[in-house]
């Protein structure tokens, strides 16, 4: 089958297919139809922000489409950012300055934090909309290590399998990630569907 995902954000779309790997799904973006669709993300919640996205692609397309909405969630900041994970590392400098921000706000304090996936499939643009959601814990890092993955991945170290997801294996972030544990669930789905 063919799914379309609603991202912008081509490190999604890279992980998204990899881990999606050799099923028997074929995952096209926007910009393989040439389409480009900028959702607004005002929503209060991941599955709100998923949902937007998934719905503004699907009508853009008529095809089936799965959105992801993740982000980071650091316990001594009561879960923040949350929902606002994108837009918080832009309005501290970007990457890596976001970094040497969150070192300086965190210092002495608990260092433990979780990203979370939020998969919404639609079948079609007013199918009711399926949500798979997963965490990935762990813990932030002073320094970064590494320069793999993308986003936050330099500074959080994932407890299970107990690595740094800056130096990890693409194929093991995969396998523990959220996004990886989440699109594990909606396949699961789709082939039981
Ligand atoms: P959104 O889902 O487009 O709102 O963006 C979520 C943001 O969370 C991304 O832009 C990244 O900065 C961050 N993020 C989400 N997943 C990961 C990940 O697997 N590794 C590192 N950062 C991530």
């Amino acid at each position: 089958m063919k799914l379309l995902l609603a991202t912008n954000n081509p490190h999604k779309a890279e992980e998204v297919r990899s881990i999606i790997g050799s099923e028997d799904i074929e995952i096209v973006c926007g910009s393989d139809l040439g389409i480009h669709v900028d959702p607004e993300e005002n929503g209060t919640t991941f599955r709100e922000n998923a949902l937007a996205k998934a719905k503004a692609f699907a009508l853009a397309t008529g095809l089936p489409t799965i959105a992801d909405d993740s982000g980071l969630l650091i316990d001594a900041l009561d879960g923040n950012p949350g929902i606002h994970t994108a837009r918080y590392a832009e309005e501290h400098g970007g990457f890596p300055a976001v970094f040497d921000y969150l070192r300086a706000v965190l210092n002495g304090k608990n260092k433990t934090a979780r990203f979370h996936c939020c998969i919404c499939y639609l079948k079609t643009p007013d199918a009711e909309p399926r949500f798979f959601e997963a965490d990935c814990p762990g813990y932030l890092l002073d320094q970064p290590v590494g320069n793999g993955g993308f986003g936050y991945d330099p500074i959080f170290h994932a407890s299970e399998p107990n690595v740094d997801f800056g130096i990890a294996d693409p194929e093991i972030k995969n396998r523990y990630s959220h996004r990886g544990k989440a699109v594990a669930k909606l396949i699961s789905f789709l082939k039981n569907a």
